[in-house]
């Protein structure tokens, strides 16, 4: 006896657009969740009668399937507020900017730029979906993004606006990444500018009602009876007839194929009988989250617009790497986010929660002026302590892991199948690469019939 057709674990983006996309197709599903919400690491909330994402939030350029689903869903996007001057600190120094090139030095910008061109011409050359199958796939497997940007650039400056963005990118330092791991992102991103950019990039454009109204409306169409939540997944078993999954709460469920979509080094959690094929058990345990911290700050009005600000920032000294104005879509509740990456990130919670403020509201006044010491309501998001996602904003492939075990990414074994944003070919790591991975998992299920 079958509960349902398919079991999905993990209520996300991913694992509800493939619940969302089999129950289209007219099959049963059944969504177990460990958190007591949907969303995963997109989460909406409010901050003193703010809107606030928690977690994912930026939407833009070439990510038309999250535009699509926005639209099916009956939901809306508005341009991320991009008017006026753009803050960079670099080694001490504040300058200001407007549009998208930072007042520095011609030649430390060429620096940028050439890294930038680098990147881009090797990401072009590897496959999307089997980027470990490049002739030199070993050799950039081998190189941390660290080494190739200590060859490119020598200028600190140049260097360190580059530690801004992969603090921001990849909650990590350049030295933790594998080079072929940059260049599958890219390549899935389709360029190093779409990751960047704000007008005409990823940051392009925000969800009204925030991002996790995806994941609540998918819910709602999926039937909220088919979404169990507070359910953490313990156990998979598979047999010549089907699945049978096991809760931490003692409930077992069965179907006839399992789509397991949760971070990927979550999976390492869940217990399989019989065991999983020795790549995919290492991939699991080879593959660390990121580290990331988002604040957000709530003032009685956005001094920032008035002194001709977008609320635009990036520090290459840290503890922030960004801030962006997060002002409701009418303008009327003024906000600020500012985003702790890498390893910032990981011992903030260590810092004295007095200090982390006043270093972020020192933070915030230096770049926009002094009334950011004075605001109305502070709150800050910590997702390295997060059971459920052990970390953000992605899943991390150090050296020597993609190369090797990037085939069991998405192999199904047997009855179970592979989903969540870090198994995506598009947009790898967002919200667009999540519904990418669902679907794709959907359409391999019912390939099988
Ligand atoms: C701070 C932050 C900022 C980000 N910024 C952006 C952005 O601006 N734009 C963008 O596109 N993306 C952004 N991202 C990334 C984006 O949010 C994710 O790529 C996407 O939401 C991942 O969706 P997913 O369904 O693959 O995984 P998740 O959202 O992680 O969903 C997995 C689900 O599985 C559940 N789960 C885990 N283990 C178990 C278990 N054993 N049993 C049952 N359930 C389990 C989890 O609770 C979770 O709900 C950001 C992420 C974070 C955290």
């Amino acid at each position: 006896m079958q509960d349902a057709d398919y079991i999905i674990i993990g209520a996300g983006a991913a694992g509800l657009t493939t619940a969302y996309e089999l129950k289209k197709q007219g099959s049963s599903v059944l969504v177990l969740e460990a958190r007591e919400r949907v969303g995963g690491r997109t989460w909406s909330g409010m901050l003193d009668g703010a809107e606030v994402d928690w977690g994912g939030e930026w939407i833009g350029s070439s990510q038309h399937r999250v535009y699509a689903l926005v639209k099916e869903l009956g939901l809306h996007t508005f341009p991320t507020y991009d008017t006026g001057l753009k803050v960079l600190e670099l080694r001490g120094r504040t300058s200001t900017y407007r549009g998208t090139i930072p007042s520095m030095a011609p030649w430390k910008l060429l620096q940028i730029q050439l890294a930038i061109w680098i990147i881009d011409a090797w990401a072009n050359r590897v496959d999307i979906a089997t980027p470990w199958n490049h002739a030199q796939a070993s050799e950039w497997d081998a190189t941390t993004l660290d080494a190739v940007r200590r060859k490119f650039m020598w200028s600190a400056d140049a260097r360190a606006t580059m530690d801004a963005a992969i603090r921001t990118i990849f909650g990590a330092e350049s030295g933790e990444l594998s080079m072929l791991h940059m260049l599958a992102y890219v390549k899935s991103a389709g360029s190093m500018n779409n990751l960047i950019s704000t007008e005409g990039g990823f940051q392009h454009d925000r969800i009204s009602g925030g991002a996790q109204s995806i994941s609540l409306a998918l819910m709602n169409s999926v039937g909220t009876e088919n979404v169990l939540l507070g359910q953490p997944v313990t156990a998979i078993a598979q047999d010549e007839s089907g699945v049978t999954v096991t809760c931490a709460s003692g409930k077992t469920f069965r179907a006839g194929r399992v789509i397991v979509a949760v971070p990927v080094p979550l999976g390492d959690q869940i217990s399989f009988t019989p065991p999983l094929p020795a790549l995919r058990q290492q991939l699991m345990n080879r593959a660390p989250m990121g580290a990331a911290v988002k604040i957000f700050v709530r003032y009685e009005r956005a001094f920032w617009r008035e002194r001709g600000f977008s609320g635009e920032a990036a520090s290459g000294d840290g503890p922030v790497s960004v801030t962006y104005d997060q002002c409701s879509e009418d303008g009327k509740t003024a906000c600020l986010m500012a985003f702790v990456g890498g390893k910032f990130a990981r011992t903030w919670h260590r810092r004295d929660p007095l200090e982390r403020k006043k270093l972020i509201l020192d933070r915030l006044a230096s770049y926009f002026g002094s009334e950011a010491k004075q605001p109305v309501a502070y709150q800050e998001m910590d997702w390295c302590g997060e059971a459920w996602s052990g970390g953000a904003p992605i899943a991390l492939f150090p050296t020597g892991t993609l190369s090797t075990h990037g085939p069991a990414l998405r192999e199904p074994i047997g009855r179970i199948h592979w989903a969540g944003s870090e198994t995506a070919r598009q947009c790898m790591g967002f919200i667009e690469g999540a519904i990418e991975s669902g679907q794709r998992a959907a359409e391999e299920v019912l390939a099988l019939g």
